[in-house]
């Protein structure tokens, strides 16, 4: 199949999608009583490049594939989950409310197609968000949940009936033994989130490390509100470390591969060094000028100005490589600024 009929597919399932997001906000009580129709005063941005985008949807709106042998990822073009199958049950890791009930199809779809029980046994957590598990309640009591002992600690902090708590919890690492297969936790410091876990295959030649790299895209909004943000800079690294071929990220259509990580560590690279010059090339004069007394209005401008200083070359660069690069950059390159000023104090100047 050519790649334009397969992006013309996915086009058109997602369109399915978006369909009915009128109806849900009608239903919502918001404010699209009638069909969506494009609205001139919204901004234009760059196409997005054919290599964000993943397979198409079926009509239930998923997509399930093999990544290895018997693991497979499921996604719904914006969330993705994985399982295992095995002589003794299923492994899932993670369930993404967005996907929901289609977890448990697409694990049906493969069982029966190959000939192994399709009952989840175990839930890995990779971290305590909850539009990555809000869905675990759907699988009931009995499934064993494993997560790390931060993980449990927020779950418990949050209170959420969708997300009942770890069974089986770790500090550092765990090696999770199900029907024969392998899975290997890692917790090696806080990055997106205090308790983000890196989950490896080493039979399958597969990590899964959530919210970090997005395949194709530059990170949502504000550096993927990433809580961490020099952990969460330094996490590339620490999953390049793992032996893998095949990255499941959480996030967007596609599979990752390693390439992925080296553009993403280069992306991120490019604003630091953006931001850094931005630090002393952006004169803070004509701000403070002209607000005077309102330091925040002077701070605010002379900051908008220093981002767009550091951002505009990166989103000329990746405009065409990561998808969405006119639209989150600015964002990140902002959070990116305070914390080269904030953690690595550059800018900070001693009063004489
Ligand atoms: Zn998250």
């Amino acid at each position: 199949m050519s790649s334009t009929s397969t992006t013309r597919r996915s086009f058109l399932a997602r369109g399915a999608v978006l369909a009915s997001v009128p109806a849900i906000a009608t239903l919502a009580g918001g404010v699209l009583a009638e069909p969506a129709s494009a609205d001139d005063t919204l901004p234009d941005y760059a196409p997005i490049p054919p290599s964000a985008l993943g397979p198409a949807l079926n009509a239930q709106g998923y997509f399930v594939g093999r990544v290895e042998k018997n693991l497979y990822w499921v996604t719904d073009g914006t969330y993705q989950a994985a399982f295992l199958t095995t002589r003794d049950g299923v492994v899932l890791f993670d369930a993404p409310p967005t996907i929901g009930d289609n977890l448990q199809r697409a694990i049906d779809e493969i069982a029966s197609a190959n000939g192994v029980s399709s009952k989840v046994t175990h839930i890995v957590y990779s971290h305590h968000h909850a539009d990555h598990l809000g869905a675990s309640s759907l699988f009931g009591r009995d499934v064993i949940r494993v997560g790390q002992i931060e993980t449990k600690r927020l779950l418990a902090r949050d209170n959420d009936p969708t997300r009942p708590l770890p069974d089986v919890t770790f500090e550092t690492h765990h090696t999770l033994r199900v029907g024969g297969e392998r899975i290997d936790l890692a917790w090696l410091g806080t990055n997106h989130t205090p308790d983000n876990s890196y989950i490896h295959f080493p039979d399958h030649d597969t990590l899964m490390l959530v919210d970090i790299v997005l395949p194709g895209w530059v990170p949502y909004d504000s550096f993927n509100l990433n809580e961490d943000v020099p952990g969460s800079i330094a996490a590339p690294a620490k999953a390049m470390a793992f032996p893998w071929k095949h990255f499941i990220g959480g996030h967007m259509g596609r599979l990752g591969n390693r390439r992925d990580l080296v553009i993403y560590q280069q992306y991120v690279n490019d604003l630091i060094d953006g931001v850094k010059k931005a630090l002393v090339a952006v004169d803070p004069t004509p701000f403070f000028a002209k607000y005077g007394d309102n330091s925040w209005a002077a701070v605010k401008t002379y900051q908008d100005a220093q981002v767009n200083y550091a951002a505009a070359p990166v989103i000329k660069k990746y405009t065409g490589v990561l998808a969405a690069a006119d639209v989150y950059t600015a964002s990140s390159a902002f959070v990116i600024l305070e914390s080269v000023r904030l953690d690595l104090g550059v800018g900070s100047q001693i009063h004489p």
